[in-house]
């Protein structure tokens, strides 16, 4: 199973948990965290791919220029296409 990486969203404080960022270890068929298991504060997962890098900033436009698609979930099946 691997681990990913989750780190609080860039605007909220989180807690000594997500602030600095942790490790989950998922099964591949799991869904991605969305809340720290903690404090409850959203997180984001960490794309660890060298082509795409570590750094958050940026990283919808280079998702973008890759041609990925970004969908949030809106709800149970719903997901919203962002671009
Ligand atoms: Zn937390």
């Amino acid at each position: 199973m691997p681990f990913y990486e989750y780190k609080v969203r860039e605007g909220t404080r989180g807690c000594p948990k997500c602030a600095p960022g942790f490790t989950e270890l998922q099964r591949l068929a799991d869904p991605p965290l969305k809340t720290c298991p903690r404090c409850g504060a959203p997180v984001a997962r960490q794309i660890s791919a060298p082509a795409i890098g570590r750094s958050k900033s940026g990283f919808d436009d280079r998702a973008k220029a890759a041609g990925f698609h970004k969908l949030e979930r809106r709800g149970k099946g719903e997901y919203e296409k962002k671009y």
